[in-house]
């Protein structure tokens, strides 16, 4: 276990990582690591996430109240965001919110990130929905992100930004990347004429790895595929009440509703089948990649 000084400094150094690789401009962005259910690290206001010392870190309690902070520092503005997302999901050790380009325009263009497109992307995040727009610093945010947090570790904000959790700093920051690159992927193969999608029976295979693997934190494989065939990327709310509550969370799927369109039927009318072959080499890579990052 990392003392309060190892992980201030890991902070840091996740500053930097989010600046320097253009996630948030000048003083933008935040992020958050719990260390027991009443004392939360937390980065402060007004500051460049890429140029913090260990001094800079605040220490706020459960309900983000202030512990803790050195000399002309304040906890960040947005610190009842990441309290919301402790208080709803015990095994969250972490929080980070950031303005990466591609994923804050999808934001602002009203598009979640759903298309069914990569291997990493199904099976580390899922579908990631867009949480309704709320004015940052007040509770608008936090009440329109608490119906996403049962079900899902990373959302879209509307009109502003990402949200990422996870089991520590790392992963959380680990997941903003991944967040980024998927929105990156996902504009640019829409400017090549759009993206061919995985097939439902594709996208099984890839839940079928996340389980197999155990990975932690929530997923649509681990709610949807409980309901029936149908999963997150095809089901066109096919798999219950849970998720037909988020808007436009089934954006624009290959295959609007399962039931009446069996998803290769729907490929071959879109002229964009992924061929197997592929689909089954780079989820052996995929395996073997898991395998050694054990
Ligand atoms: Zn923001």
């Amino acid at each position: 276990m990392q003392n309060e000084y190892e992980i201030k400094k890991l902070m840091c150094d996740i500053g930097k990582r989010v600046y320097d690789r253009g996630m948030v401009a000048a003083n933008d962005g935040n992020f958050s690591v719990k260390l027991n259910d009443h004392e939360f690290l937390c980065t402060p206001t007004g500051v460049s996430k890429g140029f913090m010392t260990p001094e800079y870190i605040c220490k706020v309690d459960e309900n983000g109240e202030l512990i803790q902070a050195n000399k002309g520092f304040k906890p960040s503005s947005e610190i009842k965001m990441h309290m919301r997302v402790y208080k709803m999901r015990p095994d969250v050790g972490s929080v980070v919110h950031a303005h990466p380009l591609y994923a804050t325009a999808f934001a602002i263009a009203g598009i979640p990130l759903t298309q069914p497109i990569m291997p990493e992307a199904i099976i580390s995040l899922g579908c990631v929905p867009i949480a309704e727009y709320g004015t940052p610093s007040t509770d608008e945010i936090p009440d329109n992100l608490e119906k996403y947090l049962p079900y899902f570790d990373a959302v879209l904000l509307e009109n502003h930004g990402a949200l990422t959790w996870s089991t520590d700093l790392l992963a959380a920051y680990h997941k903003m990347e991944s967040v980024e690159f998927y929105a990156n992927l996902l504009y640019k193969s829409k400017m090549l004429g759009g993206p061919k999608e995985f097939d439902e029976k594709n996208i099984e295979k890839l839940y079928a790895i996340r389980r197999k693997f155990g990975m932690p934190g929530k997923h649509p494989a681990s709610v949807c595929l409980n309901q029936g065939s149908a999963n997150c990327h095809t089901c066109g709310g096919n798999c219950g009440e849970d998720f037909r509550q988020f808007p436009g969370y089934q954006y624009d799927f290959v295959g609007k509703k399962s039931a009446d369109a069996p998803a290769n039927k729907d490929m071959s009318a879109n002229g964009k089948t992924v061929d197997e072959k592929m689909v089954s080499d780079i989820t052996k890579k995929v395996l073997a990649q898991l395998d050694s990052n054990k």
